[in-house]
């Protein structure tokens, strides 16, 4: 009769969060017939690490609304940043509101959601009051100072990120002091984040909205920037444009009734952006 060698391991594993823990290996006494082998080892070994419990929370990115119906969102970015404030100090650039937007908007009754940053509020408080005032419009955040919360974002400066949190709180308290009923969606500077800048727009408590580049900042002509947001326009889509106008976006207001009119010969029709994530 051949010899067995039977072993039985007897784990322990006691309970997390102590470095001492062992796992023990051993083999008692084991009798099969008359030839009995008994082997006895103790083998330790360091116990696993402790896991890092991940308590960020990493909120949804919303990108578009449900791909039914027929409502499109039209956004418009008030980006603002220093660089930009000392080019209107300067005289270089003589506005960066261009509510030339905003009156196509009123002239084709068409719904729109407004993204302020908190320097472009601070800047314009009359005309922010006269966007807000109008029910046309639906309200959020594009941080305070239009900073990247990641490196590597069109050359816009990087929010530290212990900063995080208050550059995205202040704008939304700034504009619930105008507009009460404002929402709490929020847009990323050139739609730019990471897990970090994520955990804090959830402490915040803002709901982060993306969309699709209409390319009218920078966009090389105004047909160039109609056919692009045409050719990317679908039940759902939010567009992303531009409300400061100036040298950063300054063909939107002549794009934006060409815009109008190429959805809705295409079926679509502008909405707020909380109808068309409404959408069913
Ligand atoms: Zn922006």
């Amino acid at each position: 009769m051949p010899r067995i060698a039977a072993v039985f391991i007897l784990a322990a594993l006691a309970a997390a969060g102590c470095a001492e823990d062992l796992v023990v290996t051993a083999a008692p006494p084991s009798s099969i017939g008359a030839t009995t082998t008994t082997t006895t080892s103790v083998v330790v070994v360091p116990a696993p690490p402790v896991p890092i419990v991940e308590t960020k929370v990493i909120p949804e990115v919303i990108s578009m609304g449900p791909a039914v119906g027929d409502a499109v969102a039209l956004t418009f970015d008030a980006d603002l940043t220093p660089s930009m404030q000392a080019r209107l100090r300067s005289g270089t650039v003589e506005s960066y509101a261009n509510m030339a937007v905003v009156d196509v908007l009123r002239q084709m009754d068409a719904p729109a959601t407004i993204f302020f940053t908190g320097l472009w509020m601070e800047e314009y408080p009359a005309e922010t009051a006269d966007i807000a005032a109008d029910p046309r419009f639906e309200l959020g955040t594009h941080s305070q100072t239009h900073r990247a919360f990641r490196n590597g974002c069109y050359g816009l400066g990087v929010v530290p990120r212990e900063e995080m949190e208050d550059e995205i709180r202040r704008p939304v308290t700034a504009l619930s002091l105008v507009a009460p009923t404002a929402t709490r969606y929020f847009r990323f500077p050139g739609l730019c984040h990471d897990d970090e800048s994520l955990a804090a727009a959830a402490s915040v408590g803002v709901t982060v909205v993306d969309g699709d580049g209409s390319g009218d900042a920078g966009g090389p002509s105004v047909d160039a920037i109609v056919d692009q947001t045409l050719r990317r326009a679908h039940p759902g889509s939010i567009i992303v444009m531009h409300l400061n106008g100036g040298d950063k976006a300054p063909l939107t207001d002549e794009a934006l009734p060409r815009i109008i009119d190429g959805l809705q010969a295409r079926g679509l029709r502008p909405a707020k952006l909380s109808e068309v994530l409404a959408a069913r």
